[in-house]
């Protein structure tokens, strides 16, 4: 964006280009470090990559696509008595660990 021609007279050349702080990513706690670590459905202790608290997982189980799936299915083939089973078999349900230090979301355990 250099226009080597000289000014016309009187045109005041614009301030050189001074963006504001170099959008460089700051050293802190840098997100796309984390890691996909290999989640059980058991609570695991490591190193929260958020507030870098050694914690063990808070696990709760939440169901997902694939319970709604199981319970709809089971619906559709005549057995909807059993439909709220996904909701209670745990193979049906998705772990997700959270920090139990800050509430940080860090990763699923999906059967
Ligand atoms: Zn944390």
């Amino acid at each position: 964006m250099e226009n080597k021609q000289a000014p016309p007279p009187g045109f005041v050349p614009p301030p050189p280009y001074t963006a504001g702080p170099p959008h460089a990513a700051p050293p802190g706690p840098a997100v796309f470090m984390v890691q996909h670590v290999a989640l059980g459905p058991e609570s695991q202790r490591m190193s929260c990559p958020h507030c870098h608290a050694d914690i063990s997982t808070r696990v709760e189980t939440q169901s997902n696509t694939k319970t709604h799936l199981f319970a709809l299915l089971l619906c559709l083939i005549g057995c909807w008595p059993c439909a709220p089973c996904p909701y209670c078999m745990d193979s049906c349900l998705a772990k997700k660990h959270y920090c139990p230090a800050c509430n940080a979301y860090i990763g699923q355990h999906e059967n």
